[in-house]
């Protein structure tokens, strides 16, 4: 009997539109589904991430005889080739860099073959007219639109019928500590998501009915249910693929709304691309002036901004809703980083390990490009001066206040022209909504306009070293 094929499967936890599990399939020889839980390589992963990952794989081994070890992705892999007789192993490419350098040992050693996937183009693919990487946003988006017209993004594959799936020995997927048991915090997650394939496409297809159309204007509504997409985190697990999204989207229309759904797509490219010519990107500031940023330390002011417990509605709505469902809309994921790195001055390094944390939608690349994007020490970012104001941004964007309602239901009875600043209500307004500030509901930490008026002079203290460079 021919030798089985190793599929091993890592961030694309789907049976449709795999290349590597396509590619074994064809060959007509046995599939053995692997799963290894590497905790020597890559970033460690967050609680809200590891309890993701356990539900959609336990939605793939429902489905497949998946094959499940923890430890040292090589050994792992050499251990199931003993078991089965498998000589060769196919994986889908991921591209964080200390990964890169793992799987290539690994295809050296163990016969291994890798197909793309992951993201619209490869990130060593797009470059500029001299050959260089492409720093700034609107010309990878260009670049991208331009390199499909050479190489058009392929037709998802369908889901592989009639495959000789292998069984083998290895771990309960309890026995890889996924998922929070002691104590049990994971109830509010699983009301909000369904994790897996199947979740992953009743999620978007109800997007696709009911939010797509709208898109363009609905995406800064966080108010709304279905303003944007929720595809996140199932995308950062590969229960769908980019590729199938985009596919989705150019066959249901063309409009404005369905072009700006392919460039939020295209943001989650661009990310992994920064990540991937500058790996240090997690860790390390963009800009090496911003090494000098004149940062606060304050336990108390970063617990207050992680509980959501700021005195700003909107900006403790969003953490409030993050810590109740692993994910926040990202508007308001703009305004809470804003507001830590801006009004508190504490180092975005400590808001996007929060967010590492807590997100299900965790992303190496996504989370801290969009943190240094925020905080203006990223590539293309925000500039410095655009300092949000809590206040207009949630009249503009939560103009009836559902979403602070929802989140920070204490203040729910108070009249809609004080729920963005409760501070401004009179005594007798306050009392009749049941509010007593800094007891039922904090005071500001900081003053709005003294907030400003400090970060602005913090930022101005780099441009005054530049100068005297
Ligand atoms: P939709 O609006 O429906 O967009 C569709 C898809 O496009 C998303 O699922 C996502 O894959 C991609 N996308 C959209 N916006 C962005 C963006 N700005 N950057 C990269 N990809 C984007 N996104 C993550 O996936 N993981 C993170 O860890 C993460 N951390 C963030 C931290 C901060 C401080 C900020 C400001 C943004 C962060 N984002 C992150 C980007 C963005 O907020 C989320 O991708 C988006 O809110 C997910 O919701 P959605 O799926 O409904 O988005």
């Amino acid at each position: 009997m021919d030798a089985p094929i190793i599929v091993w499967f890592r961030k694309d936890l789907r049976l449709a539109d795999n290349p590597a599990l396509s590619a074994a399939v064809k060959t007509g020889r046995p599939v053995v589904p692997v799963f290894i839980l590497d905790e020597q390589q890559g970033r460690p992963l967050g609680g809200a991430s590891k309890w993701w990952l356990h539900k959609s794989l336990e939605d793939l081994r429902d489905r497949i005889p998946l094959i499940f070890k923890r430890g040292p992705a090589q050994a792992m892999l050499q251990e199931v080739m003993a078991e089965t007789g498998a000589r060769e192993v196919y994986w889908n490419r991921l591209y964080e860099p200390d990964l890169i350098a793992r799987d290539t040992q690994i295809k050296v050693s163990l016969k291994g073959t890798s197909f793309p996937g992951r993201y619209l183009a490869e990130p060593h693919v797009l470059k500029n007219k001299q050959g260089a990487m492409l720093k700034v946003f609107t010309p990878y988006w260009k670049a991208l639109n331009a390199h499909f017209e050479t190489h058009p993004l392929a037709d998802p594959s369908p889901v592989p019928k009639d495959v000789n799936w292998q069984t083998g020995t290895g771990l309960s997927l309890d026995a890889l500590g996924l998922y929070p048991h002691e104590p049990d915090w994971s109830g509010p997650l699983a009301a909000h998501w369904r994790p897996g394939e199947g979740g992953a496409w009743e999620r978007f297809n109800t997007f696709k009915a009911k939010g797509l159309n709208a898109y363009l204007n609905d995406r800064n509504l966080p108010g709304l249910g279905w303003g944007v997409s929720g595809m996140s985190p199932h995308l950062h697990w590969g229960e769908v693929s980019v590729g199938q999204l985009w596919h989705e989207i150019i066959e249901h229309g063309c409009s404005v709304h369905h072009e700006h759904f392919l460039k939020e797509l295209t943001w989650r490219d661009f990310a992994a691309y920064l990540l991937f010519h500058f790996p240090e990107l997690p860790i390390k500031n963009w800009r090496p002036e911003f090494d000098r940023f004149p940062w606060e330390t304050d336990p108390k002011m970063l617990a207050a901004w992680q509980h959501g417990m700021t005195g700003y509605p909107i900006v403790d709505a969003g953490m409030r809703q993050l810590y109740a469902t692993g994910w926040m809309h990202n508007r308001v994921r703009m305004i809470v980083a804003s507001f830590l790195v801006k009004h508190l001055l504490l180092h975005w390094r400590q808001g996007e390990a929060w967010f590492w944390d807590t997100l299900v939608d965790a992303d190496p690349a996504s989370n801290p490009s969009s943190w240094q994007w925020v905080s203006g020490s990223g590539a293309d970012a925000a500039p410095y001066f655009r300092i949000f104001n809590p206040m207009t941004q949630s009249e503009k964007f939560d103009a009836e206040g559902d979403y602070i309602r929802k989140w920070v239901p204490e203040l729910a009875k108070l009249p809609q022209q004080f729920l963005s600043a409760p501070w401004q209500a009179s005594p007798l307004i306050l009392k009749t909504a049941g509010i007593e500030l800094g007891l039922t509901y904090p005071e500001p930490i900081i003053a709005h306009e003294a907030g400003r008026k400090r970060a602005l002079a913090a930022f101005e203290t780099l441009k005054t070293h530049k100068e005297a460079v």
